[in-house]
């Protein structure tokens, strides 16, 4: 049983402590596929022709996102003696993106209905493009194809967050010989994954 251990070179320890404290974080950023995504959306004849870069098709950079929610995708309401509440974006409904943004497609979907594609969803719209593919097997064999890409860090269970660290580390290394360290790897899942 121990003998195995002399080969391993690497120990990697997965929590479920949160993979970001924002909205602004999901399972597509962390992951890194989102940037290859953008990539996509950038070499479109569309884009090319509005002069639109990978940036254009970030939440996070000003030119492409609504200006109004700054790429939330909601605002915060302030109520007088009550806790200010989040209501959809009312520019945006929740897109996150300005019009221009969101008129550029990839085989009919702009980059708001690609955040919305579970991953399962997403296997097959990108099934051509080895890179993304790759990311996206990897996050369902481990168990997250009914995640949305674009699911907020905040709306993830402690479960899933380790799982994506996982499916990111896994994504990464592939030079092998690593052992993973998980704490309570069965707890906090969807509750439709709880049971197979
Ligand atoms: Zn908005």
């Amino acid at each position: 049983m121990t003998a195995g251990l002399t080969s391993i070179k690497r120990l990697v320890q997965v929590d479920q402590k949160p993979i970001g404290r924002t909205p602004r974080s999901n399972l597509a950023t962390y992951t890194g596929l989102f940037d290859s995504v953008r990539k996509l959306y950038a070499a479109t004849d569309q884009a090319r022709a509005q002069g639109y870069d990978a940036g254009q098709f970030s939440f996070n950079v000003a030119k492409g996102r609504c200006p109004t929610c700054e790429g939330e995708g909601f605002v915060s309401v302030e109520l007088l003696f009550m806790p200010s509440v989040y209501a959809p974006c009312p520019t945006c409904h929740g897109a996150r993106y300005n019009p221009q943004t969101l008129a550029i497609t990839w085989q009919g979907l702009n980059i708001a209905q690609v955040l919305q594609l579970t991953v399962d969803e997403a296997v097959t719209v990108f099934a051509e493009q080895a890179g993304i593919r790759r990311s996206l097997d990897v996050l369902r064999d481990i168990g997250l194809g009914y995640l949305r890409l674009g699911q907020p860090a905040t709306e993830l269970s402690g479960g899933e967050a380790q799982r994506i660290k996982l499916a990111t580390e896994l994504q990464r290394n592939q030079r092998g010989a690593t052992l993973y360290v998980l704490d309570e790897p069965t707890t906090g899942l969807h509750p439709g994954m709880s049971i197979g």
